[in-house]
Formats: C-alpha cells, structure tokens, sequence
C-alpha cells in the first residue's frame, strides 16, 4: 500500500511552519534532467529515490523541489550540512571572498586559511596543531595513511571490516615524478572484526574484538604497523557505534605494535554526534584526525590534523594539493566553526539526538520491522529486518519506506552493508517539532507496509 496522494498532501501540511518561499524555479524538469543524466552521467551516480528528485533550493533543515514543495531534510546532503542550508553566516562571508579572490593559490600567504586552522587546532586536543588541507575525505585519509607509512617505515594499515574511508589510492603511485610519488602497496591493508554490537560474532564485547585485533597484528603483520584507521561511528556502514570498551583497547593494542592511531571524523566529526569529535566518547587522543564533510558545510574542504613530529615526514617529501585549503572554502570553515559556537550547534545534536532517539527506540515497540535503533546525537541509525530473530535483512522494504516518507514531505538516508538502514543526520538545527514529524512520517510509512 502507498500513502495516497490526498494524505500525502494533509502530512505534509502539518510541516513544522517555517517562513520562506523560495523564488520560482524556471529550470528544466525533473524528467528533462533525468533523460540527460542517464545518457551522459555514469550509471554507478545512483539517485536515493527511485522516482528521483529535482532539488532546487534549500534553506536551514528544509529543502525545496521544482515545484516549492517542502521537505525536511534529514540527511543533510550525508551529513555535510551541519549549519543547515544556505545558512546566511556562512553564505555571506563566502560570498564576499568570492567577489574579493577566487583562487589565488595556497602558495600565497591567506588569511581565511590561516585563521581556519588555528581555530581547527584550538578544538582538538593534545599536541594536535598542524594542518593539511585537501578537498575531500578521501584525499584526507590518502594523505594521513601516507604519513602513517612513511612516520612509522612500516607499510601496514589496519581497518575494521565494514568501515568507509574513501574511494582513491593509485594516483600517486601513477604519478611519476618520485618527488611527488608514493607507491601504495595494495595488500598491506588488513581488516579486524567489525566491533558490531547488533550484527558482530562478539555482540557486545568490546574486549574480545580487541583481542581479534591484537591476534591479527600479531599473526598477520610483522607486529609492527604503519596505522589503525577507523570511524567512531561507522557512517557509510550503516550507524554501526562501535561496542563499548573497543576503541580505547585498540589504541592501547596500536600504540604498542609502533602505529599511528588515525580517528577518521570525516561523518562523526564537527559536533554531529553531541561531543565536537567522535573520538571524544572513547577517551582516546588520535595520532592524526581527519575530516572532511560537515567542515565547510557543503564547500569542498577536507583536512588532515596531526602533531608537528608527525607533520615533519612531510619535509622530507612534498606533498602538494591545488584546491585543498582554498581561500573560498576555508573561509566556509571558519564561518562553520562561528556558527556551531553562537548557535549551540553541539549542545542542540545532543538534545534532539537523544529526543530523537528515544521516540524511535518507542517507534521500535510497536514496529516489529525495526530490527534496531543506534548512534548518538544526530548521527542516528533505524536497521529494518524481516525477522527479528534471525535479523533478515529488510532492504526492499527500506526502500519502499523511504519512497513512501519523502512523499509525506521527509528525507532521509540508507545505508548499511545490506541497504537496510535507515540513516539520520540531518542539519544540527533539527528541532524537537521535526524529530516528532519525522517520527510520525516513518509510524505512518511503516503502517502502511
Ligand atoms: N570517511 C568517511 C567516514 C566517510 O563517510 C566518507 C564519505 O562518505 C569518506 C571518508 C570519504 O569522503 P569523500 O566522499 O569526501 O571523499
């Protein structure tokens, strides 16, 4: 069954009020965009909804389609919008930039870039202080894995199955100039057990995935390692949090096989999950921090934070990035950072996250669908099953949930290994009143199965 349009229409009439009209759209259609996106964009560039939408303006956690319908916006763009859409004190101050200097390199002194990140310093803790920027989280964790290596001289990376850190790595072994050359060894990364509690062999037990970690090391490695990388909550995978007691074991199992600890905050990072970093939860300082994301609130900008011992492999080589740290998005940082402070941006993903959270794990009781409701501040996941016991993965049904929701005027995001979780991380300016709207959307959705 589907929501008809008639309730469709009703739902999203009782929308949070919110006072902007977007200015007509006079664009082409959705279907006109459509046909040429099939012939000239590559198939893997998937759309979310399997009758796609043409989004055409965007405002805090709102967002508007050629026809000015509303939708609250609980994806963010996969958790880049932080501030909200178009926030004006983001927007402006880049604009500004814009209209002054687009792109004078980063070999020119600039101020936007210098000022970013020392104020990027300022939020993290330790010896934390020296900046790389880039243009992506991809290009982020290259460049910390990079330094892993070359820090360390050992070539292994460990990873823990199911993680997401990106989709690059032989660049810069295809580069040829040696200066500029780095030979990424493609069997040097090995995977521990993903720390899972709902889906992991070790449910809840942080201690026994550690100790899966410190076999592997030292069965699977020479016992010396170039790096750990993980997420604090596994964005990609499906809002997987890690099992209680995992991270903290692992540093100290890292710390002693010689490698560097890198927190890729690339989703977690930047106030989403109520504590400013991920990390934070674990009681562990990292080696390297990277991010990417949320940081410019839509303006590509990536970054890798490590401390001056660290960054120093980095003298004896170049590393060199024409975009990354470019005075437009690093102005789009700093104005991110002013925002989450004056707004409480931090404060509100804690509030609303564990608001939120608490209305799903009800939603939860009288759903049977809902095989599981996880993460924190306003990282939030939904895994929908077919069968409790088994866990039966429920992907078809997601789908056809998530179709059904936008029509009732919400948006959200999936994700998972199996496709069937729901994920939530909206704008950090989510209130109460759009958690009870979106919780409402998916009761309705869910009933109608
Ligand atoms: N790391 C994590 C945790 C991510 O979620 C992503 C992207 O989803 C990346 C790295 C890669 O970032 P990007 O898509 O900006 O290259």
């Amino acid at each position: 069954a589907t929501a008809s349009v008639k309730d469709s229409d009703e739902f999203q009439a009782r929308l949070p009020p919110f006072a902007y009209t977007p200015p007509p759209y006079t664009g082409p259609s959705a279907d006109v965009i459509l046909e040429k996106r099939k012939e000239f964009l590559s198939p893997s560039m998937f759309c979310l909804y399997r009758k796609p939408l043409n989004i055409v303006d965007g405002k805090m956690q709102y967002l508007f389609d050629e026809s000015g319908r509303r939708y609250l916006d609980a994806f963010a763009g996969i958790a880049v919008v932080n501030c909200g859409h178009c926030h004006p004190d983001v927007v402006e101050p880049v604009i500004n930039q814009i209209k002054r200097l687009q792109h004078p390199t980063v070999l020119y002194l600039n101020h936007a870039n210098a000022e970013f990140s020392e104020a990027l310093a300022s939020k993290l803790p330790g010896d934390l202080k020296v900046v790389f920027f880039t243009n992506s989280g991809t290009e982020a964790n290259e460049l910390a894995l990079m330094m892993a290596k070359l820090y360390t001289g050992c070539q292994d990376i460990v990873s823990v199955r199911n993680g997401y850190h990106g989709n690059a790595a032989a660049t810069m072994g295809a580069t040829g100039q040696s200066m500029w050359k780095f030979n990424v060894v493609q069997n040097s990364v090995h995977h521990a057990l993903n720390p899972d509690p709902y889906r992991g062999v070790f449910g809840s037990d942080g201690e026994k995935y550690a100790k899966e970690l410190q076999d592997l090391i030292q069965y699977g490695t020479t016992g010396h390692i170039a790096g750990f990388i993980c997420e604090a909550i596994q964005g990609v995978g499906g809002i997987v949090e890690l099992a209680p007691g995992y991270l903290s074991a692992a540093y100290d199992t890292v710390k002693k096989a010689g490698g560097l600890f890198i927190a890729d905050e690339v989703q977690s990072g930047f106030a989403r999950t109520g504590n400013f970093w991920g990390f934070e939860a674990h009681n562990v300082v990292p080696d390297i921090v990277t991010m990417a994301k949320g940081i410019g609130n839509g303006f590509p900008l990536g970054a890798v934070v490590t401390t001056p011992e660290i960054a120093a492999v980095l003298t004896r080589r170049s590393y060199f990035n024409t975009f990354g740290g470019n005075s437009v998005s690093t102005t789009a940082g700093l104005a991110v950072l002013k925002v989450i402070e004056k707004e409480k941006l931090q404060e509100n993903a804690a509030m609303v996250g564990s608001y939120l959270k608490e209305k799903l794990t009800q939603l939860k009781e009288k759903h049977e669908i809902i095989g599981d409701v996880r993460g924190r501040g306003l990282m939030l996941g939904v895994e929908l099953v077919s069968d409790r016991k088994l866990k039966t993965p429920a992907t078809a049904e997601t789908l056809h949930i998530m179709d059904q929701m936008k029509e009732l005027g919400v948006l959200i995001g999936k994700g998972g290994y199996f496709g069937n979780v729901f994920r939530i991380t909206p704008p950090l300016c989510f209130t109460k009143d759009d958690a009870d709207f979106l919780v409402e959307a998916m009761d309705y959705s869910m009933s109608k199965m």
